[in-house]
């Protein structure tokens, strides 16, 4: 999976911003590339996040995925990431403090397996 250096700018720098609340975001692009970055009203903080997320989103396809931080240094999805992962989407990253590079970056699967990220040439 790709992902567009601008995307993982704001994604970081509002991971960074928010912390150590958690930040969270729909991923918009296709089956290759994270283009954007959408933050809905209400969903930026985890607490609700999932219902709240499938509930106010129409079906729209180019919805990939997700993105959220995680206010540690651990960046493996919680059991309640898993079964949100599975419910939608190609990848969900999570992103671990300090929120500064992509290697604070863990990209998955809807399975929630690890699958790998680079930035776009
Ligand atoms: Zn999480």
């Amino acid at each position: 999976m790709l992902i567009k250096d601008s995307v993982l700018d704001f994604i970081l720098g509002v991971s960074r911003e928010i912390y150590p609340r958690e930040f969270s975001c729909q991923l918009r692009g296709t089956e290759k590339i994270i283009e954007e970055a959408i933050i809905l009203p209400k969903t930026i903080y985890w607490e609700g996040f999932a219902t709240t997320f499938m509930n106010m989103q129409p079906i729209d396809h180019s919805i990939i995925g997700s993105a959220h931080s995680h206010p540690t240094t651990d960046y493996r999805p919680s059991s309640q990431d898993l079964r949100f992962f599975s419910s939608f989407g190609v990848v969900h990253l999570i992103i671990r403090h300090p929120h500064k590079a992509i290697r604070d970056v863990a990209a998955y699967n809807r399975m929630g397996e690890r699958i790998p990220v680079e930035l776009s040439p």
